[in-house]
Order: C-alpha cells, then sequence, then structure tokens
C-alpha cells in the first residue's frame, strides 16, 4: 500500500517507512493512496468471523505484502489479546467498552501493534528509533506499555505538568528500561509542539532517527478501526442504523470509525462528543476552523486545542463541508453535565462511566433527540479508575482498584523537568 502526504508536496511513502517516520517529509500527515471495500461476503458473513480474522481483514489492505500474512495474523492476535464488550445501557445507547487491555484506555490497541509492526521491521537492522510522543493523558502509558523491553526502540514521553491523573501519570513515568518520561511546564499543546519541532530540527534529526506514537503515526491510527467492525458484528442483528459518538481530542479514533465506514461498514453517522476544546463542532456550525488554546478539563485527554487528525477527516470526505456534515455532527459539553452524567447513570443502572465516556453518553442522547430510529453506540476510552479523584466524589463511593492499576500504583515516579525546547533538546540529545 502507498501513502501520500496530505501536504502534497513529497514522495509517495510504502507502509514500513511511513511508520518509522510518523510525518512525512514535508510535515503533512500519511493518507491511504486506496481504499478498497471489502467484499459483500465478507459481511454477509461477519456475525461468523473471529476477532482476529475481521481485523486482519480490515488492515490488510493498509500493510500489503510487507509483512508476511502469518505475521500480520500475529501481530494483531497479540494486539487484541483482551475483551471488547459491549453493553446496553438504555434502550437506544450501548457503551462499547476499550478499557480491557493493560493500561486500561482504548490506546493499547493501536500502541500494541504499532510497537510489533516495528519490532517486526526492526528485525533486520541495527538503527535504533526514538519513539517521541505527546500525552493528553493516556497515550504515554500505552506507549510506554507497548514498547516496554522491545529493542532497538527508545521512547521519550512527554506529557503536561500536573494536568495528567496521578494513575495516568505512574503509568508513563515507573516503567524505566527503553522508557523516558518528560515533565512540561506547560499544556498538551505545548508538549506536542516541542515533538513537532523536534522533527524539524536538523541537529535532533542527524543524529537520531526519529518517529511518533501519536495517532499522526499510520501503525497507532488505523488499528483503531478494529472495535468499531467488533461492534458492527455484534449488533448487525438489530437491523436499526448505527451512529458512533465517539469522545474525541486529537480525532484519531474517530477518524478510524470513518475508515471502516469507507471500507463499506453501514455506519450512518459519527458524533464527536467534545469537552469544551471544541473546533470541530465550531467548523461544523460555520465551515469555519479556528483553533484556540487548550482548556483544561475533567476529562484531560480531550484537551486539545487543534486536533492533528483534522485534516484527514477533510481528505476522507473530499474537503465537502456538506459530504463532512452529512457524516458527522458534534456536541460539546461542560465538566458539570459530564459529572451530572456519570451521576444520572449511576444512580439509574449502577453503571460507572469515566469523564470522557460521560462526554460520549451525552453526545448519544443528543443524538437521539434529532433522530430516534438509530442504536447509538458511546467509546468507553478508559477505565473510570483512572480517575479516581474526579469520579469517586461523584459516585460517592470508593473505587475498588483493578488489578492493572494496582500494580502502577505504589512505583516510583521518574521524569526529567522540561520548561522549554531548549530544555527538552539538550535531554533528548543525552539518551
Ligand atoms: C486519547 C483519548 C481520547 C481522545 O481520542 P482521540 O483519538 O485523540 O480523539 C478520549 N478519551 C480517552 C480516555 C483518551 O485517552
Amino acid at each position: 500500500m502507498k501513502y501520500y502526504s496530505l501536504n502534497r508536496s513529497c514522495p509517495e511513502s510504502n507502509f514500513e517507512n511511513a511508520v518509522r517516520k510518523g510525518l512525512a517529509p514535508d510535515r503533512g500527515l500519511y493518507y491511504p493512496k486506496t481504499i478498497n471495500k471489502l467484499s459483500n461476503s465478507f459481511f454477509n458473513e461477519i456475525e461468523s468471523l473471529s476477532n482476529l480474522e475481521i481485523a486482519y481483514r480490515g488492515i490488510e489492505q493498509f500493510v500489503g505484502l510487507e509483512i508476511p500474512k502469518n505475521e500480520l495474523k500475529s501481530i494483531i492476535e497479540e494486539t487484541i489479546n483482551f475483551d471488547f464488550p459491549l453493553e446496553r445501557i438504555e434502550n437506544s445507547i450501548s457503551t462499547l467498552e476499550l478499557f480491557h487491555g493493560p493500561t486500561m484506555a482504548f490506546k493499547d490497541v493501536g500502541a500494541r501493534f504499532m510497537a510489533r509492526c516495528l519490532r517486526h521491521f526492526n528485525k533486520n537492522t541495527k538503527n535504533e528509533i526514538t519513539v517521541l510522543v505527546a500525552t493528553s493523558g493516556d497515550t504515554g502509558g500505552a506507549v510506554a506499555n507497548g514498547f516496554y523491553g522491545v529493542d532497538g526502540i527508545k521512547v521519550v514521553i512527554l506529557y503536561p505538568k500536573g494536568k495528567v491523573s496521578q494513575i495516568q501519570e505512574k503509568q508513563l513515568t515507573t516503567l524505566g528500561k527503553n522508557i523516558t518520561a518528560f515533565e512540561v511546564n506547560g499544556t498538551f499543546d505545548d508538549c506536542q509542539d516541542m515533538v513537532k519541532r523536534a522533527f524539524l530540527d536538523n541537529e535532533i534529526s542527524s543524529s537520531k532517527e526519529l518517529t511518533s506514537a501519536n495517532s499522526i503515526n499510520i501503525a497507532r491510527w488505523l488499528p483503531q478501526m478494529f472495535y468499531f467492525m467488533f461492534a458492527y458484528k455484534k449488533l448487525k442483528q438489530i437491523n436499526k442504523q448505527i451512529v458512533f459518538s465517539v469522545p474525541s481530542g486529537n480525532f484519531g479514533n474517530i477518524c478510524a470509525g470513518m475508515i471502516a465506514q469507507q471500507l463499506g461498514f453501514p455506519f450512518k453517522k459519527f458524533v464527536a462528543s467534545n469537552n469544551a476544546n471544541d473546533v470541530v463542532i465550531r467548523y461544523l456550525n460555520s465551515n469555519f476552523y479556528n483553533p484556540k488554546p487548550t482548556i483544561q478539563t475533567i476529562s484531560n485527554a480531550m484537551d486539545v486545542g487543534n486536533p492533528s487528525n483534522f485534516t484527514r477527516i477533510m481528505e476522507i470526505y473530499e474537503n465537502d463541508y456538506n459530504k463532512i456534515k452529512s457524516n458527522l455532527c458534534g456536541f460539546s459539553f461542560s465538566d458539570n453535565q459530564t459529572k451530572n452524567a456519570i451521576t444520572d447513570v449511576y444512580k439509574n443502572t449502577g453503571y460507572v462511566m469515566d469523564p470522557h465516556a460521560a462526554i460520549g453518553f451525552l453526545g448519544c442522547k443528543e443524538y437521539l433527540k434529532t433522530d430516534s430510529s438509530v442504536h447509538t453506540v458511546f467509546l468507553e476510552t478508559a477505565h473510570y479508575a483512572k480517575f479516581l479523584d474526579t469520579v469517586e466524589p461523584i459516585i460517592k463511593k470508593k473505587i475498588e482498584l483493578p488489578m492493572q492499576i494496582k500494580s502502577v500504583f505504589n512505583k516510583n515516579k521518574v521524569a526529567f523537568q522540561i520548561e522549554n525546547y531548549i530544555d527538552f533538546k539538550e535531554n533528548l540529545m543525552t539518551l
């Protein structure tokens, strides 16, 4: 499979090179040159296929022959070796639980897939790769866990000081070995800007081979299509059109769902569910894209002012505002609305949502007001125990920590303190 840059001023790339580089040389995001619909027989027999087979059929054309079929299957098998349950919350609302992986957020899927692809490509080279990743909360832990101990790969994680939950911080600062954490005195957007600047910095790139494990990287981004497909398999029988409400920050997750739609999955619409960081919603209402600085909220993993995958969404729908509007709508919710949703659902059903999922739930509610004929699914993007300090006071109950979280809770944090780009660069160069 060939990929082109969305800035359209550099040569096409194969899968391996796009994964190794992250961003294209002209700083554009890579995008697949062709997307072929899956066959009718696939959709007819999907209920009888395993998750492994469904995921393989979905991703196969994007990898091509660059990873042999059996190797790709075992990469996928290791990537998705946990459950993806779908739970009914209300008549027309289900939640797709994506927190059963090792760091209890959906990002485990993309991070595990990408780490294994790089491990495969690295088998025959001596070149060490440095993975740079900016995190608003969950990416750091998922990438740290996915790449931990992988030969030939160093991981450097930048996270905004004081703006991630305690557990998120533990997950990305306590592993050691090939994983290094940089605690940046700034916002997520500052972290993301440092990563972008490092890629343009010749002094760095002449001594290190850099890549990114944010959703700009196709191997992090594309496998996120899997669980939309798994959900479809479970819901096909209900004979209602499906609408996904996706709690969105950098818009990688929702954009991967849109790629599944391009493969022929008959999803009716996507709802971008946002906190106060609502640039895409403002775009949908005005046809004018106007990023603003990040606003801090209780759904911190979505505190993104300028989502990097927006250009991919524009590309999917051919930069056609009306086409985008017919496939995507969006709603923004305040912290208070988020807290009230957690309380209400807990009172009515006993189900506990984390703040991100609560925004997804509110997106379903809002959408159903305009069209009650569909079935809505919101993605439960992380386990509520990752947001103890927020969720415990809301549900007024002590939360039992899951195993995955207990295991990092008492470990010691190790992080470099970073004030600015110079600081970041100096520390990076010593690694
Ligand atoms: C990363 C994250 C999001 C946002 O996903 P994007 O792909 O960046 O839109 C939402 N919820 C949680 C819990 C996350 O970790």
